[in-house]
């Protein structure tokens, strides 16, 4: 079956302030970079509100609108910013993510891959923060638990910072697995061994500056392929940040270009076993332009490599 990917122009209409890692050439690369591959292109909905507010009370919604500015930028923390086209670009990443959910759900993509921003696994419920505004993969998951009335949704976070606004969305979500892992200490600051959820369902496992890919595949195959087969979920959601690449400027864990498609096809595989193959990824980091192109290439070739199977 096929690989979905869904995107949608507004994406592009998120414009940070002029240095800005999290900035609109990003999603150009990752575009770029998938041109001419075998997938089911999709323009993406803007999420329903119903479903932002799984994860989000009205009140947050509210406010990120009374917040957005006419023109220019409006800062909500030293590193998140709305423009105009802020508020949209949210609403369609989080649409993305609940459309591949159906899609995927439905038999009409074996996986999806969702090349949208802002990234979202650091908005936390009444928080926007760290480039994100909404819990895009959270809601994704609270979607498919509620809406498909599935009842073991995994999620596997590997950009190179902690998901700390998935853990306060889904932390007393029993039927969410949650595993992040991610460099420490680093941003947000939060993501230590000791941070369990309210069921023991969520497992961070934090990286020391320098960890290389083979140190990272001894992690995948000694906690994380252990901690999927155990959960058994019916779908896998992947937070796909591509900033614990050796190149990226904004962290220091080693990995290369090769380990993204290989820890890509490692999940893929667990997913097969699992879960007839279901997974929707989305795009959270990565901020060396050329990096973060290849590695979303290889990680979206090993997608549709599991989708031909
Ligand atoms: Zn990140």
């Amino acid at each position: 079956m096929t690989t979905a990917l869904l995107s949608h122009p507004d994406c592009h209409d998120h414009v940070t302030p002029d240095g800005h890692p999290e900035q609109v050439a990003r999603l150009h690369h990752v575009l770029s970079a998938l041109e001419g591959k075998d997938l089911l292109r999709t323009e993406a909905p803007m999420a329903d509100d119903d479903a932002i507010l799984r994860c989000h009370p009205q009140a947050h919604i509210d406010a990120l609108r009374a917040a957005l500015p006419q023109a220019g930028f409006a800062p909500l923390d030293a590193d998140t910013f709305l423009s105009p086209g802020s508020l949209d670009a949210a609403y369609r990443a989080a649409g993305a993510a609940v459309r591949a959910v159906d899609m995927v759900m439905a038999g009409e993509a074996q996986n999806a891959f969702v090349a949208c921003r802002p990234p979202g696994h650091h908005a936390e419920t009444t928080q926007p923060m760290g480039f994100c505004l909404f819990g895009t993969v959270a809601i994704a998951a609270k979607h498919a638990l509620e809406v498909h009335g599935q009842s073991r949704i995994a999620i596997v976070d590997f950009d190179v910072h902690h998901g700390n606004g998935t853990q306060d969305l889904l932390w007393d979500e029993a039927r969410a697995l949650f595993v992040s892992t991610h460099q420490m200490p680093l941003y947000p600051g939060s993501g230590a061994a000791d941070e369990r959820g309210a069921h023991g369902q969520i497992t961070n496992i934090p990286l020391a500056a320098g960890t290389d890919g083979g140190r990272y595949r001894r992690i995948m195959a000694e906690r994380i392929l252990p901690l999927l087969d155990d959960f058994a979920p019916e779908m896998l959601l992947i937070s796909a940040g591509f900033d614990a690449h050796e190149d990226d400027p904004l962290a220091s864990i080693n990995l290369s270009t090769e380990d993204f498609g290989w820890i890509t096809a490692e999940l893929a595989a667990a997913a097969d076993r699992l879960c007839d193959g279901r997974i929707v990824s989305c795009l959270e980091g990565g901020y060396d332009l050329p990096a973060l192109a290849a590695s979303t290439a290889a990680h979206v070739d090993a997608l549709i490599a599991a989708g031909a199977r």
